[in-house]
C-alpha cells in the first residue's frame, strides 16, 4: 500500500467513524426524541389502566397494567417497547383492571421497586394477592406509599429536576367516610410525575371525595397532564377540579383509558364537549397507544383521537 493510498483509507475510516458517532449521539441518548433527554409516556391501548413511563435517567415505571386477560397483549407492548427492566411498578390499588397482569410482569421482568398506596388501602383482591406472591418469591417487599412521600429520590437530568410525588392518601384522612362509593377506588395511590416544569397528574380510579380532598388541602400548585380519575366516569373528574386542573395546565390535556365496563367512555367526553371545548381529550377507547415526550421544555405527542 503507497502511502497515498494508505492516507486516503485513513481519512475514509475516519470520516466513517464520525458518521457513527454522529448517528449514536443523535438516537441514543432520547429513544427518537432529538433534543434531550426526555421522559416518555406510553398509554396502551388496553382494557384497564396501563402506562409505561420511559423516564429521562433511562429508568422505567409501569402504572398499572390492565386486565388478566389481555396479558398477552399488555406483555407484548411492553417488550415492543424494548423494556427488559421495570425499575419502579406502581399499583394505584387493588381492582383487576389495574393490576391484572401484575403478578405475571412480576414474574417475566427484573423487577426494582412495587408500589402501593398505604394508610387503609383495601389489599385482599385476588389480584393483589397474586402480585404479593409473585413479589414475595422475588424477594421484594411491596411499599404502601402515602402522601408527601416520593416512589424514588427527587434527582436531576439534563439540569432540569426529576420527582415522583405522592399526594393520595393522605395519612390520617378517611376516604370514601360516606360508604358510599368504592373505598379501593378513593384510596387509589394520586401521584405526580414531574420533569422539569412538565407533569403529568396520575389519579388512579380516584373519585371525587379524594380529588376534593387533594385540591382543597394538597395545594396542587402545578402544571399536570390530567390522567383522569375512574376511567372517566362522572364520579371523578367533578367540574370543580377540572376548573382547578385546567387553570393551571398550559397545555390542556386529558387523558381516559376504559374500563371492563365499556358504558363509562362517553360521561367525561360529553362534559368536555360543553365545558371545555378546547381540552385536548385523548382516550384508548378505540384501543390506539396514546404516548407524550416531553425534553422538559416542550411537549409532543400522538395525536387525539376525538
Ligand atoms: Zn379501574
Amino acid at each position: 500500500m503507497t502511502m497515498k493510498r494508505f492516507r486516503k483509507s485513513g481519512l475514509v475510516s475516519l470520516f466513517a467513524l464520525a458518521l457513527l458517532v454522529t448517528a449514536f449521539l443523535y438516537i441514543a441518548p432520547n429513544r427518537g426524541f432529538a433534543v434531550g433527554p426526555s421522559l416518555k409516556v406510553h398509554v396502551l391501548g388496553v382494557t384497564g389502566d396501563a402506562i409505561l413511563v420511559q423516564l429521562p435517567n433511562n429508568k422505567i415505571m409501569l402504572v398499572d397494567s390492565g386486565i388478566a386477560e389481555e396479558e398477552s397483549i399488555v406483555l407484548q407492548k411492553i417488550q415492543d417497547l424494548g423494556v427488559t427492566r421495570i425499575d419502579y411498578l406502581v399499583a394505584t390499588h387493588m381492582h383487576l383492571d389495574h393490576i391484572g397482569n401484575h403478578s405475571e410482569i412480576i414474574n417475566q421482568f427484573d423487577i426494582g421497586q412495587i408500589f402501593f398506596p398505604g394508610d387503609g388501602a383495601p389489599d385482599t383482591s385476588p389480584d393483589y394477592i397474586a402480585m404479593q406472591t409473585a413479589a414475595s418469591a422475588k424477594g421484594i417487599t411491596i411499599e404502601k406509599k402515602v402522601a408527601n412521600d416520593y416512589l424514588f429520590p427527587t434527582t436531576t437530568v439534563n439540569g432540569y429536576s426529576l420527582s415522583a410525588k405522592v399526594l393520595s392518601p393522605r395519612t390520617g384522612v378517611v376516604l370514601n367516610a360516606s360508604g358510599t362509593g368504592n373505598t379501593a377506588n378513593s384510596y387509589s395511590l394520586v401521584f405526580s410525575l414531574k420533569y422539569n416544569n412538565k407533569g403529568i397528574l396520575f389519579t388512579g380510579d380516584a373519585l371525587n371525595d379524594t380529588l376534593n380532598d387533594l385540591r382543597l388541602n394538597h395545594g396542587l400548585n402545578d402544571n399536570h397532564i390530567l390522567k383522569a380519575g375512574h376511567h372517566g366516569y362522572n364520579d371523578s373528574n367533578s367540574n370543580t377540579f377540572l376548573d382547578y386542573v385546567f387553570a393551571k395546565q398550559t397545555h390542556k390535556v386529558i387523558i381516559t383509558q376504559i374500563s371492563n365496563d365499556l358504558t363509562n367512555s362517553g360521561q367525561l367526553k360529553a362534559r368536555l364537549n360543553t365545558r371545555y371545548p378546547d381540552v385536548e381529550y385523548w382516550s384508548t377507547k378505540y384501543r390506539p397507544d396514546v404516548w407524550f415526550e416531553t425534553d422538559g421544555g416542550n411537549w409532543v405527542s400522538s395525536q387525539p383521537h376525538e
